[in-house]
């Protein structure tokens, strides 16, 4: 687990944040098939972004999206990596107050599940089933923590 770094980050007295638990078992469905899920977090920061999240071996694997996820075919939108979060954090809406990390309003714009079709060292594809968010998609990591988030036909 990776947590440690989410956690770091903040006073858990000060947040209304979870702190995430560090063994969470993963969700098995009836027969034993888990159903990751992803969500995307609209966040009214200093600076208005959307945070980007997949269940990924029992964390949110993370991105800050700045302008959003597109739903047009091939309109790259940048992604930066950010920490993992805590799979409780997928329910998370609120106020972070002033003085916090993250400080603002976190609402979820949209959330489902996902299955993930491709993995390589340098990129993820997979199908969203989200209200909003419906198709194939494809992580791209092109640079550090920077990568691109668009919608595919292929
Ligand atoms: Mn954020």
């Amino acid at each position: 687990m990776s947590l440690d770094k989410y956690q770091s980050k903040r006073k858990f007295e000060k947040t209304p944040e979870p702190k995430g638990k560090a063994d969470l078992p993963l969700k098995k469905g009836a027969e034993g098939k888990s159903q990751p899920i992803f969500v995307v977090q609209k966040h009214d920061a200093s600076r208005l972004h959307f945070d980007f999240r997949l269940e990924i071996n029992g964390v949110l694997k993370s991105w800050a999206v700045p302008k959003g996820v597109s739903e047009k075919f091939d309109e790259k939108r940048l992604a930066v990596m950010t920490e993992d979060h805590p799979l409780e954090y997928a329910d998370f809406e609120g106020t972070i107050p002033q003085g916090n990390y993250g400080a603002g309003q976190v609402e979820i714009w949209d959330k489902g599940t996902y299955e993930m079709t491709e993995v390589t060292e340098k990129a993820f594809v997979f199908i969203l089933h989200g209200k909003k968010l419906q198709g194939k998609y494809v992580l791209f990591n092109f640079k550090d923590k920077n990568w691109f988030l668009f919608k595919t036909k292929s």
